[in-house]
């Protein structure tokens, strides 16, 4: 073991730096990525790219290279788009990852600082406390009442608790008391530890190297899509040969060679228009998008599969103090047995930590102070030993030494209280008719009890065995947050039912449920009655109960899954230590970034930043919107690629030469570069639908790509190539050298088309021009449109299109095309107006 000199100033920033440079990061194996050179190779493996290069070696081999020279520049334009593309989900990722990257308190320059932990080296004072996962291995130089859940090491499950080093006597043991453990878990108290070793040199990172990088595994929706891309491949792989086929049966006249060159290349083209390759790509770029946005909405997505879960959440199980209420505790009531106000309120304080940092505890300590009773005056005596406060237990108590006297100060939950205080019968019925009231007014009810021991030896083990006297009642407020009622208003209509869990008495969790009015508030299961519970009647019993009560974390468990057997999909709320393996098993495990502990960090899909319910109403929203946006996107694709598949089909079918066709490779290529950018761009940024809360949630088993988006896509790419192939095929009238302008004005209005199709589709229910009055002021949008528009002119009017065999277009037959294309798409807005009429 090393031994390092510190005091209790910790490092400074300069030793920090060096130790740094000497030692590494505190990762357990190196982040590795992805080099430049391989996420090209990556892209060029792609059959989309694979066509591309063979169409162009064949232009090179047909002896016109100038069609292969841009057909290749062409190519570098998309891998630059697809590179720039995911350079872009890698940083947001990237940046998502560091927000949420776990984060420990340091000493350093004498202060207390929060570093990351992998920043972390030896030499460093690190504090650690209840719900910390320890980050590197250390000597205890301080503790309090440490104790840590050494079992991811050890395999045992019972906690350690750990002592000071100087303390410590040597031993043999491997695993040491005055030591802790990287990857343990602290479960109690509190500590300084000088930090000793760091990363892979850990205990852990000797064991646990190999599980260090989980591979990033693609959510349900991407293996959806790229089940729909191989679909299409295998299409185009028959169509390929049919297309082919039938071109060398239709230029006899062509010498053998260019007769099967020439069928390839039409092969090819199709292929080259029937595969969306895009999906992957609009996949990754919205999820990735959508979490960043989630970011700055004060919710971080752990987990990129979350944000396409999150739109289907129809079950919202959330605590109730701290995200319902605003946990801003004060008290409201006291009520004194025998009228001994003063005691009750001066034990009450006795009852509280030192230096409180429950809201609970911080209220009833000003409430001292309000009555005349300071904290110096309350905490001048000997701390002789405590009852600690556990979630089964719901009390605790302090034993004091005062003026000679030890006095034993007890508070918690009545009903456990009571089961410890010596009282009358007319007493008892007093008590419990006084914690009824208070409840029902939405107080939180304590009891406070006392006890007064001769001696130390008289001073009982455990809390359970002692004989109190109830000294009375303490009311605390902590009034709902205000935005609640609207919220749960919302999710009402939204499908989603909310559900309340809180180890407060049902009495007062049922009156908080109706004041911010959540339907069947009168309905409660108590933790008790779940322990009486089968597994069965527990499915039963939630289709109506939303209250749990007195419940204790590992409660959480059983209520999540009788939620998902019942075929919801659950987001769960947890902060505590005990929280983890619920948050774990809920479909959305949501823990809360301020108050919550760094496990329960660990173990949940999503980390609230300001630990506020609205918040996960707006993210639940976002959820919805980002799903509908990739189906917008997914529809789009498709439609568009009608129009460009059918061309490249029919035109060896109606006998058109190869020279006059369409759409030549080089176009399909052209058309590709613009329909990635304009959808991901323009529809990964539409606003969420005006009633996207007044639906229901969607069906989690229903496809991506389901009936109705399917029979729409067909229809409106059906038209769009009617329009744009007729007006070619009505142009060209079977002459070969009517193909430039023919071409150049189906061209057009495919471009023109999907320019169109981008607004319709934005909204199913609104029109287009509402839509872009709503990114009326977004210059991204702006952007993408004029792009498109003058690139077209580009192509068309200057030299350019001699290369792309296109000849420029008149006024006249510039502004037919508009026309044309607008009229093959904007029919969709009638669409829209019936349905809106109908409803
Ligand atoms: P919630 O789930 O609403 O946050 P908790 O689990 O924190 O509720 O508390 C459950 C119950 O335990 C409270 O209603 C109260 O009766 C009791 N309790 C909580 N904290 C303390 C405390 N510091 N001292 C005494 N009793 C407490
Ligand atoms: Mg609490």
């Amino acid at each position: 073991m090393t031994e390092y000199k510190h005091n209790m100033a910790g490092l400074s920033s300069a030793e920090a730096k060096k130790q740094q440079d000497r030692y590494g990061k505190n990762e357990l194996t190196q982040q590795r990525q992805e080099s430049f050179l391989k996420k090209i190779f990556h892209i060029i493996c792609e059959p989309m790219f694979l066509l591309l290069i063979v169409a162009a070696v064949i232009y090179f081999i047909l002896g016109e290279p100038r069609d292969g020279a841009i057909m290749l520049i062409f190519v570098i334009g998309i891998i630059s788009i697809d590179v720039i593309q995911e350079w872009k989900t890698d940083k947001t990722l990237n940046a998502l990852k560091d927000l949420s990257a776990p984060h420990v308190t340091v000493i350093r320059d004498g202060k207390e600082t929060v570093i990351a932990s992998s920043d972390l080296v030896p030499g460093d004072l690190m504090m650690i406390y209840e719900g910390v996962k320890i980050p590197a291995d250390g000597i205890v130089v301080k503790s309090n009442d440490l104790c840590v859940d050494e079992s991811s090491l050890t395999g045992e499950a019972e906690g350690v608790w750990k002592i000071n080093a100087e303390s410590a006597e040597p031993t043999n043991d491997y695993w040491r008391k005055d030591y802790c453990y990287a990857g343990t878990l602290v479960t109690q108290g509190t500590a300084t530890v000088l930090v000793d070793k760091i990363g892979a040199t850990t205990e852990y990172g000797k064991i646990g190297a190999n599980v260090a990088s989980a591979p990033n595994e693609d959510t349900p929706l991407q293996k959806q899509t790229s089940s729909l891309v191989k679909i299409c491949a295998g299409i185009a792989a028959v169509l390929f040969a049919l297309v082919g086929v039938v071109t060398y049966f239709n230029i006899p006249d062509h010498v053998f060679g260019d007769r099967i060159i020439e069928s390839i290349l039409s092969g090819i083209t199709l292929a080259m228009a029937m595969i969306p390759e895009e999906f992957p790509v609009i996949l990754t770029v919205f999820l990735s998008m959508g979490a960043w946005r989630l970011a700055k909405k004060q919710s971080l997505v752990r987990k990129l599969p979350s944000v396409e879960t999150l739109g289907a959440v129809s079950v919202l199980c959330v605590d109730k103090t701290g995200t319902i209420t605003m946990n801003q505790m004060t008290v409201q009531n006291t009520w004194a047995l025998n009228e001994d106000t003063h005691s009750l309120i001066e034990t009450m304080g006795l009852g509280c930590e030192t230096d409180a940092y429950d809201p609970m505890e911080k209220a009833m300590l000003s409430y001292c102070d309000g009555h005349g009773i300071s904290n110096e005056h309350l905490f001048s005596g000997e701390l002789i030993s405590e009852y600690a406060f556990t979630n089964e237990l719901k009390m605790m108590g302090h034993v004091w030494r005062r003026n000679g006297e030890i006095i034993i100060a007890a508070k918690g939950s009545p009903e456990r209280i009571l089961t410890v205080c010596n009282m009358s019968g007319k007493d008892l019925g007093l008590t419990e008719q006084k914690i009824t009231e208070m409840s029902k007014e939405g107080l939180r009810v304590i009891a406070v009890a006392t006890m007064r021991p001769q001696t130390e030896n008289d001073i009982p083990e455990k809390i359970t065995d002692c004989t109190m006297t109830l000294l009375g009642l303490i009311g605390l407020a902590d009034p709902p947050r205000e935005s609640v009622k609207n919220d749960i208003a919302v999710c009402n209509r939204a499908g989603i039912r909310v559900v309340m869990i809180t180890g407060d008495n049902g009495i007062t969790a049922s009156s908080i449920a109706q004041k911010i009015g959540m339907p069947n508030s009168d309905h409660i299961i108590t933790g008790d009655m779940l322990n009486e519970m089968s597994d069965e009647e527990l499915r039963e019993k939630v289709k109506d109960v939303s209250i749990f009560s007195r419940v204790v974390p590992e409660h959480k468990m059983r209520i999540v899954k009788a939620f998902k057997e019942n075929g919801e999909i659950v987001a769960m709320t947890g902060d505590g230590v005990n929280d983890a393996p619920a948050l774990k098993y809920a479909d959305i495990g949501i823990a809360m970034g301020k108050r919550g502990s760094e496990v329960s960090r660990e173990a949940a899909d999503l980390i609230l930043m300001d630990d506020n319910f609205t918040t996960i109403v707006e993210t639940v929203k976002d959820g919805r919107r980002i799903y509908d946006n990739i189906r917008k996107a997914v529809g789009y694709v498709f439609t568009i690629h009608f129009p460009i598949a059918f061309a490249s089909l029919l035109a060896p079918m109606l006998g058109i030469t190869p020279a006059a066709i369409l759409l030549l490779p080089l176009h399909v290529v052209l058309l590709e570069l613009i329909i990635d950018p304009t959808c991901s761009i323009v529809l990964e940024r539409q606003p969420a639908e005006t009633d996207i809360m007044d639906r229901k949630p969607r069906n989690p088993k229903e496809k991506l790509l389901n009936a109705g988006i399917f029979i729409k896509s067909i229809i409106q790419g059906l038209i769009i190539f009617a329009a744009s192939f007729g007006t070619y095929f009505t142009i060209l009238g079977g002459n070969t050298d009517n193909a430039p302008l023919a071409r150049a004005m189906g061209f057009a209005i495919i471009m023109l088309s999907n320019l169109f199709l981008v607004q319709v589709n934005s909204s199913n229910h609104d029109f287009a021009f509402q839509s872009i009055t709503r990114l009326v002021k977004d210059k991204v949008m702006w952007a993408v449109n004029i792009f498109t528009v003058f690139g077209l002119l580009i192509i068309l009017y200057t030299p350019i299109n001699h290369f792309l065999k296109f000849e420029p277009l008149s006024a006249s037959q510039f502004f037919g095309a508009v026309g044309i294309a607008a009229a093959a798409v904007l029919w969709y807005e009638l669409v829209k107006l019936v349905k809106k009429i109908i409803k």
